[in-house]
């Protein structure tokens, strides 16, 4: 393929000869070498992958040096877009002092400066951060915390509080600890004989109702089966774990208005913990800088990960109460610290960067103009209504999916042999956007900074690719 001349590959010497190896060696390489996350080995060269070799403000560059609107924002971990020079030079400059040092027993500036300004910006409630690698990790210890928590608060008086309640179509990442209180058959089905049993409580997917309920039905159904499960279990959870607002990986799948605060005070009511897991909908997405303060919910642990870096390296905090960590507190004899911890915890590079990052939120002004922009994007999705296969378009400020139905009237899905969403998705490239979906579901989570015109290119890429593709498999 000719290569544009204005590309940023072409900026030094006007050829590909810049990459380190040709487009065909690359994948040939990679098709040899690499192991790809969540990627069936069987088709993914015959869906095209891309492989990027530059990235420029909310752009991706591929190999052949074509750009794409990154409305994935990379796995939803980038806010402002790539290469930004704020970032950049934080990290640079870091590079100059220190990239990592061990923050076991000892510490280190950056994470102290971020720890502080965390707790500023979370809830009231918060009081201590501890730092992991990933939104994985960062539940992991969530969980691990509540457990322990609870042997030790109290001097053990409600050590029995042992279980754990989520969701179905939950998902808090692929450890092991996630992976259980993870409600996603199809990711974590596989691991059973992995996993430690929780109480599950049905998933909001009011989409997925009979034909014959209403709406409101489906709400009020889903509610009281929550508030019968943790009545009927409510003393003997350590913690009701939740993605507050949204379910983003099982679907896209938007909680009813009011159940977070609801949950809050049911958690209260049977005095468990409530661990929200922020990774996906924390860091501006839903509109605040933290989700829980859509419904002004104050929880016990909360988790924080994508986002966090600017989307640039990988770094998370478990963010908790302070009661919670005095719990832990006591001659270290008496065993009571909190034996966890990963060799880059707290590493100097990913709190620089996350330094940066909140730095862009206090100069940009982002939380004073997400809600314009989010009430944008909101009606530039409304045509897509007018299509006969869109079923659904569930919305959590910058988080969209769109949910395809073959048939409007039954709400039927798509056969999973026919892959029709990563179709949907390999079309909306012609239109220059890149999108990763979800099931049936395309997923719209582009950076925070993305402009009018570009919220526009992709409902339009959408558009295209559903008007394209699904007819043919109907
Ligand atoms: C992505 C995600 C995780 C896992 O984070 P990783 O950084 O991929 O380990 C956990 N919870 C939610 C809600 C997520 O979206």
């Amino acid at each position: 393929m000719e290569l544009d001349r204005q590309s940023p590959l072409s900026h030094d010497n006007g050829d590909m000869s810049e990459l380190e190896a040709s487009k065909a060696q690359l994948e040939q390489w990679d098709d040899a070498y690499v192991w790809h996350p969540f990627t069936p080995h069987s088709v993914y060269r015959e869906e095209e992958p891309l492989t990027i070799v530059e990235g420029e403000g909310h752009y991706l560059v591929d190999a052949d040096g074509e750009r794409y609107l990154d409305g994935a924002s990379s796995i939803w971990c980038n806010p402002f877009g790539h290469c930004r020079e704020e970032i950049d030079e934080r990290i640079r400059d870091q590079l100059d002092s220190i990239a990592h040092s061990t923050l076991l027993g000892n510490a280190n500036d950056q994470s102290i400066l971020l720890a502080k300004r965390l707790v500023e910006l979370a809830p009231d409630s918060i009081g201590k951060v501890f730092y992991s690698d990933d939104g994985s990790t960062a539940m992991e210890i969530a969980l691990k915390m509540a457990i322990q928590y609870w042997q030790q608060a109290d001097d053990g008086a409600e050590d029995h509080r042992t279980k754990f309640l989520s969701f179905s179509n939950q998902y808090n990442g692929d450890t092991v600890g996630a992976t259980s209180t993870g409600g996603i058959d199809l990711f974590h089905a596989r691991f059973e004989p992995l996993l430690f049993e929780v109480v599950r409580a049905p998933s909001p997917y009011i989409f997925d109702r009979p034909l014959d309920q209403s709406r409101e039905e489906a709400v009020e159904q889903f509610v009281s089966e929550f508030d019968r499960i943790i009545d009927t279990h409510g003393d003997e959870l350590a913690a009701v774990v939740m993605e507050p607002c949204m379910q983003g990986a099982g679907g896209m799948i938007t909680f009813p208005d009011g159940f977070l605060r609801h949950a809050r005070e049911k958690t209260r009511e049977h005095g468990t913990l409530l661990i929200l897991d922020e990774v996906a909908m924390g860091m501006g997405r839903t509109g605040t800088m933290f989700a829980c303060e859509q419904e002004d919910v104050q929880p016990d642990i909360m988790s924080i990960a994508k986002m966090l870096t600017g989307g640039y390296v990988p770094l998370a905090a478990t963010l908790t109460s302070d009661e919670i960590y005095e719990a832990f507190l006591g001659p270290p004899e008496e065993g009571k610290t909190f034996f966890h911890g990963h060799t880059y915890t707290g590493n100097a590079l990913g709190c620089a960067a996350a330094r940066a990052t909140l730095d862009i939120f206090d100069d940009e002004n982002v939380l004073d103009y997400l809600p314009d922009k989010i009430d944008y994007f909101e009606e530039a999705l409304e045509p897509l209504n007018d299509l006969e296969w869109v079923g659904d378009i569930r919305q959590c400020g910058m988080a969209v999916g769109v949910e395809m139905v073959s048939d409007p009237e039954t709400r039927e899905g798509f056969e999973a042999v026919d892959r029709v969403s990563q179709k949907v998705c390999r079309k909306a490239r012609e239109k220059g956007v890149f999108l990763r979906p979800l099931g049936d579901v395309i997923v719209l989570m582009p950076p925070l900074s993305i402009e009018r015109d570009e919220i526009d290119q992709l409902v339009d890429a959408v558009e295209h690719g559903i008007k394209t593709v699904v007819p043919e498999f109907v």
